[in-house]
């Protein structure tokens, strides 16, 4: 064992000894930690996160404000406003045949819990998780992406600035930390990554039968129905597609739009990209960069490999190596095999493919795994409801993209492939607890007429009770 495995071993150690501690503690005093951790991302870090995240993908600072930080600020006051009755005991009904008792379900904290980030939305997808743990009342270990090291570096100086490593750690490391980490008996795993990598930390989860949750990725798909107001849709569509540089796990990944209305959509999507982006995008101070030149890469023989295959570039389809630039990208007529139908894209490049029935929509996605995310656009409530009931998905958003996220009254989530388990307001407080059960008998009640010696009569009794209670 090396000198960095027998640290965390050491810090795994120190948490689960101090995690009744930390599990005991009231709602207010959790709620202070919350306010504390709010008070650090609206005020005292938030330039430095701004600059740490441009510095890393050259993300947008309104972006920032509204895709990290909003958002974890939000998840902190709705956790606040909310936690008093979470953690209250939440009483059930009691059955005729259980007279004399009273029961209810008490929310306790897992315990010791490892959170693990990708570097698409460092912020929000670190301490979006970390507020449900700490209003579970766990201790956590968090490590965040390698890939966006200048953001990890500021949530590091935050969370040793707010909290005793007994409580919550934040340790910055790859791919060979992950998995140190992994061999760990955490009691709670939630991983937010590809599918790929998820499958990794379920397996070395099961080892200590560690309850995971697990967001992961895939190909969400966008249709558009012939009766879709155009101009309205573009307007969200393209926003969704190329916010974060389409780095979203959540982002339109292809779309599959009705032929009577493909050169209208084309057309307009063209239009609305120079308005939001400039007839020169890599100038443009609203549109973010490739995270690493490894993903440069991959998205660049996705492009070309297209371009083999007799696809046409509607828009863009040029890039730069040296910035990491890719232009935001549409692409018709793509080849079934082509990468971009196969692979997540995560990336600014859109491929459209059309139909002409909804069995043609319907036998697509459902060959598929089920995706993160299904868009549908329609003015027709028969065709979105036959496309909400006739497939599944992780979440649905009609008439926009992305918006579901940001609503912590809903589940976030996916569905097998692409994830298990939900985050956000009370379905995140829930993951990061056990919903124990407990039953309290107060007087002596029905059951001693059960009790042995099981006589002709008590047997008639137990017939009566399953054909009647
Ligand atoms: P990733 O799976 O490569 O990495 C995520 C984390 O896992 C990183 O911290 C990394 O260090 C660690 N990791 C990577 N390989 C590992 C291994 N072999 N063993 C143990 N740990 C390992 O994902 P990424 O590239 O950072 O992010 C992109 C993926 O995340 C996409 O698939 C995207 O859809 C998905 N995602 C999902 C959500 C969601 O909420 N469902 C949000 C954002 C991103």
């Amino acid at each position: 064992m090396n000198d960095s495995n027998n640290t965390y071993e050491t810090l795994f150690n120190a948490q689960k000894a101090n995690q009744y501690h930390i599990g005991q503690t009231s709602y207010k005093e959790r709620i202070k930690k919350l306010k504390a951790l709010k008070l650090a991302l609206e005020k005292t870090y938030r330039y430095e996160l701004i600059e740490a995240i441009y510095k890393d993908f050259k993300k947008p600072k309104l972006e920032t404000d509204l895709t990290e930080i909003y958002i974890v600020v939000k998840e902190i006051k709705y956790a606040i406003s909310n936690l008093k009755s979470w953690l209250k005991n939440q009483s059930v009904e009691t059955p005729i045949t259980l007279l004399g008792t009273s029961s209810y379900i008490k929310y306790e904290p897992k315990g010791v819990c490892l959170i693990i980030s990708p570097w698409n939305y460092p912020i929000n997808l670190t301490f979006g998780p970390l507020v449900s743990a700490i209003a579970a009342g766990n201790t956590v270990i968090l490590k965040p992406s390698e890939m966006t090291t200048n953001t990890s570096a500021v949530m590091a100086k935050i969370v040793n600035e707010l909290f005793n490593n007994n409580e919550v750690a934040l340790i910055e490391g790859d791919v060979e930390v992950s998995q140190e980490l992994l061999k760990l008996p955490f009691n709670h795993i939630f991983f937010t990554g590809s599918p790929a990598v998820g499958k990794i930390v379920m397996q070395a989860a099961a080892k200590h039968l560690t309850s995971v949750t697990l967001e992961l990725g895939g190909k969400s798909p966008t249709i558009i129905h012939e009766s879709t107001n155009i101009k309205a849709a573009i307007q969200n569509l393209v926003w969704g597609k190329f916010l974060n540089n389409g780095q979203t796990c959540i982002a339109p990944d292809y779309v599959l739009i009705h032929e009577s209305i493909k050169s209208e959509f084309v057309e307009a999507f063209k239009t609305k990209t120079l308005e939001y982006y400039s007839e020169n995008p890599m100038t443009s101070e609203s549109f973010s960069r490739i995270v690493n030149g490894k993903h440069f890469k991959r998205l660049v023989s996705y492009i070309e490999n297209a371009k083999t295959n007799n696809a046409n570039i509607e828009l863009g389809g040029d890039y730069d190596e040296v910035s990491n630039y890719i232009a935001p990208t549409l692409i018709s007529n793509v080849s079934e095999d082509a990468l971009l139908m196969k692979e997540e894209i995560f990336g600014p490049i859109l491929p459209i493919k059309t139909y002409t029935s909804i069995d043609e929509v319907l036998d697509y996605i459902n060959s598929k795994e089920k995706p993160l995310a299904l868009y549908v656009y329609a003015n027709n409530k028969k065709f979105i409801k036959t496309i909400i009931n006739s497939t599944r998905a992780g979440s649905t958003c009609v008439n926009s993209n992305a918006l579901q996220y940001s609503n912590h009254n809903l589940p976030f989530g996916g569905s097998n492939n692409s994830g298990i388990g939900k985050a956000h307001g009370f379905f995140g407080f829930q993951e990061f607890s056990n919903a124990r059960s407990v039953l309290k008998k107060h007087t002596v009640g029905p059951l001693h007429l059960l009790f042995p010696p099981y006589t002709k009569f008590k047997e008639k009794l137990v017939k009566a009770t399953i054909k009647w209670f």
